[in-house]
């Protein structure tokens, strides 16, 4: 069937021409109170996000993602390759999160928390304003000739971006490999370090790429939960939306003529203006409905309340609302679906807050030595062979560590027959024979229990087994 043509919008992107090739977005620079909020919002999550592999609780770094390693540290704490499950369950609930605020409320967290828009609009749109001018200046800039003008204005935005993706690219790798490191290394130089340079270095472009050229592109291809749109939003969910009810009316959109009775002539409230089009930073035109492009950055509701106050219309003729609301006037309420994903949500962080709760201080790990059985000694004794390994999860050492047997009679002897010293976000291990009598062997193979202290102070239970001979009593 032919495809009328207020529908054809759906079948291509903002970005992309008839002709396949990129459409260069120029977005006019947004103002408004939304505007404003976000700016603030901004402000803050980028501080939050420049200083926050900076910042130290109990000397651990407050966020570390040293994906090489395999070590995280979230608010502090560290967490091991053993608790990996726990991050698992963090990621998790953060997707359960993130799915059931875009059920709800759309997906406003791509335009005002997502640290690619926040960079993109906040830091480098804002800086390419500044050198280059608003719309109309960027696209006569760029159709213009190459002079001396044009080159100093590219030059000095290219080399700021650059500058900044540096810096982008260093919080990126402290996030990487921990801050410490990375101020050790910006203090040894540069060369004493080139494999972690030449990392620097990629990641500089990869950022200068996104930033510079890549950018809503990001949103609209690259990225995944964009794409779930579609399957997570429903006419119930809370989005950036035009009333076409309001808007279209009978007679449609039109200009507006100066003295016009608008409500009389039956024309719509949309004036035709083009300001929510020209502000958005994907390029589309909200007016053609809900689109996959839309990051509910918002800067189209302040556009057109602009307008409207300049014609002495009623705000809100873009304004956030469910399509439930627009079309039948009905108010947000909480769906089944909703209420489902609070629902698993809800079990999820129970879940997690009782790992959390009961996740030890100390990882610890006794096996018996591959490959031995048990020796004899004097006096009836049996002796089996084992390697230990402590994981200390804190950040105190815990010093004078002993093992002692819980479950039998007998001794723990370790190899160097020291106490032991388990440094903070380290391990210790070793070697360590179990010595138990014959006659308190109950089976040919014992399970033992066996306590971890440090000091007096007991750090953690754990358990192995123990071989013995097969007639023992
Ligand atoms: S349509 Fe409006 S809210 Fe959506 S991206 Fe464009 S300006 Fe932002
Ligand atoms: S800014 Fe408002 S009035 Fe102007 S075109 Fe967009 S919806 Fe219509």
């Amino acid at each position: 069937m032919e495809k009328q043509e207020y529908e054809r919008f759906r079948d291509s992107i903002g970005t992309v021409t008839s002709e396949g090739k990129r459409s260069w977005v120029y977005p006019k620079k947004p103002e408004g109170i939304l505007y404003k909020y976000r700016k603030w919002v901004s402000y803050i999550l980028l501080i939050i996000l420049v200083v926050s592999p900076f910042i130290k609780i109990n000397g651990n770094q407050f966020l570390m993602f040293n994906v090489l390693e395999r070590r995280f540290n979230l608010f502090g704490n560290i967490f091991w390759p053993q608790d990996f499950y726990l991050f698992v369950l963090m990621m998790l609930i953060g997707v359960v999160f993130i799915v059931l605020f875009t059920v709800a409320f759309g997906r406003i967290f791509c335009g005002w928390i997502c640290p690619q828009t926040i960079f993109m609009e906040m830091v480098f749109r804002r800086i390419e304003y500044w050198i280059e001018g608003d719309r109309g200046k960027q696209i006569r800039l760029d159709k213009q000739e190459w002079n001396a003008e044009k080159i100093r204005k590219k030059g000095l935005k290219w080399f700021i971006f650059f500058i900044i993706s540096f810096l982008i690219a260093n919080v990126f790798l402290a996030y990487l490999i921990g801050s410490d490191r990375l101020l050790l290394y910006i203090n040894d130089g540069p060369l004493a370090h080139i494999s972690t340079l030449i990392s620097l270095l990629i990641f500089t472009g990869v950022f200068y790429f996104v930033f510079a050229w890549f950018r809503e592109q990001v949103c609209i291809i690259a990225c995944p939960y964009g794409r779930l749109q579609g399957v997570l939003l429903d006419n119930k969910s809370i989005v950036v939306a035009y009333d076409h009810k309001r808007g279209e009316k009978e007679k449609g959109r039109a200009k507006f003529k100066k003295k016009e009775d608008r409500e009389a002539s039956g024309k719509g409230d949309c004036i035709d203006c083009f300001q929510c089009v020209q502000v958005c930073p994907t390029g589309i035109d909200i007016r053609n409905g809900t689109q996959l492009e839309c990051v509910n950055c918002t800067a189209c509701i302040d556009a057109c309340n602009k307008m409207m106050d300049a014609v002495d219309l009623p705000r809100g003729l873009i304004r956030y609302a469910s399509e439930e609301n627009i079309e039948k006037k009905k108010k947000f309420r909480f769906t089944p679906r909703i209420k489902g994903y609070a629902a698993v949500l809800f079990i999820l962080v129970s879940v997690l807050s009782g790992m959390l709760f009961l996740r030890s201080k100390v990882e610890a790990n006794i096996l018996r030595l591959p490959g031995q059985l048990y020796e004899h000694k004097e006096n009836n004794i049996i002796s089996n062979v084992y390697t230990y390994k402590l994981i200390n999860k804190t950040s105190k050492d815990f010093e004078e560590v002993q093992f002692k047997l819980l479950s039998h009679n007998g001794d723990i002897n370790t190899v160097k027959g020291h106490s032991i010293l388990v440094p903070s976000s380290g391990l210790a291990e070793g070697t360590l024979f179990i010595e138990i009598n014959r006659a308190a062997l109950e089976e040919e193979k014992d399970k033992l229990k066996i306590a971890i202290y440090s000091g007096d102070r007991l750090i953690e239970t754990t358990g192995t087994t123990f071989l013995g001979p097969r007639s023992y009593k």
